[in-house]
């Protein structure tokens, strides 16, 4: 084949979340973001969702590196299962590594492992590429976007992105730079799509500064509970700074926003003199006015402190009708409900809550169109594959790219497990690998989709136990067909239920005896089978069957 770069999508393609990717060139790979999922409540016992590794692990002596683009989980969540099979030197910005580095001690997998860190425009060679690590504004600071020089043209990763002109530490996206790659020519262009259906320019980071100073300045005598994610280091310096303006102590709350705080302290990326930290276990011993809590918790989990705030669960001090609980977040899909509860039982405690439906609160930290317009102008690439996105905003992105004069045989709509080959002449589709969801139920480790399938059953329609004995000899029943079921129906219905499943049961266990059959899993299939059929359509149920008929 002639000069060629493949890159091959293994997550974050019809999803957000377990972002992962392979770039590969004269059969070498480098790896960019190994990311998490967190599941939907459908997903029962499911802690987490992890790109399906083992295309990599096959392929672990041709790889070279993980690049990290920025430090959320869902770009390094997945970090601590791949560096078990893949050892290989992980790059990233000091507080991105950091991060991770915390994570993968935690999970005892940090021993071996070599991280390197990168600064803001280096460019270095990294496996068979020279890679350029370029700022970008993001809700976590040190965030990158990555341009592979590669022997077909450059390839821009966009990372993940907002084009804020005004970020708190004022390191701002290089849209020179990025100019500059558009001037050299970028061949392929990667960006993240989680924005692409709306209209317009995400708001500055700072806009949060200016409510969140406002909601204070209304409320010097009540106690202040700030939720935010515990990565947002920006957030937290604009409620410190806030706070402090304000004479209030700040106590942190959280194991992940105290190590969080921590770390970026060290790297000199949160600044607050000690002078105004206190313990939270100190918190009560503070008028109300006097104090400030920054608390993880924001997506409603329910093992984080605002879960246990909300719940009176707390060791260390409980809220009530002194203090305003602020939710500087905005629920991730499939939280809502979870952030929902929260409110409510935070609403009971007599608490007074604000949260981003209301206020403005929270500030995204993607692009929008109006962005997403600026950054296809600047890097004006040959071909575009949308990432980052659930499958609707890939389309939009696309839609986007082609709006921006982009024929549409230059852009390509990929999902999880597709593999692109880009040369000089543009880039085509060239098969796919397995890419579906790794699920990780923390107490078993990994799960496959038949015991979910199960779980669904059982939380749906519950479990029905059928047992019956019967003499091999004589083929009578021995022992009567007994029915027990869990979580179905209640009161009379149950028992009409369990009359005409008993009745269908014996009919169609009497009818095979009859036969001559005596085989035990011969006749609990029978029994199985005419269980599942009357369950199913007559009463529209699938719950899950389980025959005990004993030959004896
Ligand atoms: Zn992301
Ligand atoms: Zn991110």
């Amino acid at each position: 084949m002639t000069e060629h770069v493949r890159v091959t999508f293994l997550g974050g393609l019809g999803e957000i979340g377990r972002n992962c990717l392979a770039l590969e060139q004269d059969g070498r790979l480098v790896v960019v973001d190994a990311g998490l999922m967190f599941p939907e409540p459908n997903m029962y016992g499911v802690d987490l969702i992890l790109p399906d590794f083992r295309w990599l692990i096959e392929r672990r002596d041709r790889v070279d590196a993980i690049v990290l683009t920025h430090g959320h989980e869902d770009h390094t969540g997945a970090l601590r299962y791949l560096v078990k099979d893949v050892n290989v030197p992980i790059y990233g910005a000091p507080l991105t590594v950091g991060f991770a580095r915390h994570r993968l001690t935690e999970a005892r997998v940090a021993k071996d492992l070599t991280f390197i860190e990168v600064a803001d425009g280096e460019r270095r060679r990294i496996g068979p590429f020279e890679v350029e690590f370029i700022p970008v504004t993001h809700s976590v600071p040190s965030a990158h976007a990555l341009a592979f020089h590669t022997k077909v043209g450059v390839v821009v990763h966009s990372g993940d992105f907002k084009l804020d002109a005004t970020p708190i530490d004022n390191r701002r996206t290089d849209l020179a730079r990025l100019a500059g790659l558009g001037d050299e020519g970028v061949a392929l262009l990667m960006c993240d799509s989680t924005n692409a259906e709306e209209p317009g320019f995400t708001p500055s980071e700072r806009s949060v500064g200016v409510a969140l100073r406002r909601l204070f300045l209304e409320r010097p005598d009540r106690r202040l509970v700030v939720a935010c994610f515990a990565s947002h280091v920006h957030r937290v310096q604009q409620i410190m700074d806030v706070a402090v303006a304000q004479g209030r102590k700040i106590a942190l709350m959280g194991r992940s926003m105290e190590a969080n705080v921590k770390l970026a302290r060290k790297l000199n990326l949160l600044r607050v003199d000690a002078a105004h930290l206190i313990d939270i276990e100190n918190v009560s011993r503070f008028q109300p006015g006097e104090v400030c809590v920054i608390c993880t918790g924001s997506q409603g989990e329910p093992l984080a402190a605002l879960s246990k705030l909300s719940r009176g669960d707390a060791r260390n001090f409980a809220v009530g009708a002194d203090d305003t609980v602020i939710l500087s977040s905005h629920p991730i899909p499939g939280n809502e409900w979870s952030v929902g509860r929260v409110i409510d039982d935070l609403h009971r405690a007599g608490t007074e809550v604000i949260h981003s439906g209301h206020e403005p609160v929270h500030a995204s930290g993607h692009a929008r169109q109006g962005e997403l317009r600026t950054y296809h102008q600047l890097l004006r690439p040959k071909n575009f594959v949308p990432v980052h996105g659930e499958y609707r905003h890939l389309v939009h992105h696309a839609e986007l790219a082609v709006s921006m004069g982009l024929s549409p045989k230059h852009v390509l709509i990929c999902e999880d497990g597709d593999q692109v080959v880009l040369t000089k002449d543009g880039i085509r589709r060239d098969g796919t690998v397995p890419a579906g969801f790794h699920y990780i139920d923390g107490s078993a480790g990994d799960l496959d989709e038949r015991p979910l399938e199960e779980r669904r059953m059982l939380a749906e329609y519950g479990v029905v136990l059928i047992s019956a004995g019967v003499d091999r000899r004589t083929g009578e029943l021995v022992h009567e067909v007994n029915v027990t079921a869990r979580g179905w129906f209640a009161g009379d219905a149950e028992a009409t239920v369990r009359q005409a499943l008993t009745d269908a049961v014996r009919e169609a266990l009497v009818a095979s005896l009859r036969q001559g059959e005596r085989d035990e899993s011969t006749l609990n299939k029978a029994v199985q089978r005419a269980a599942g059929r009357l369950l199913g359509q007559r009463f529209r149920r699938q719950p899950v069957i389980m025959p005990a008929v004993v030959v004896i």
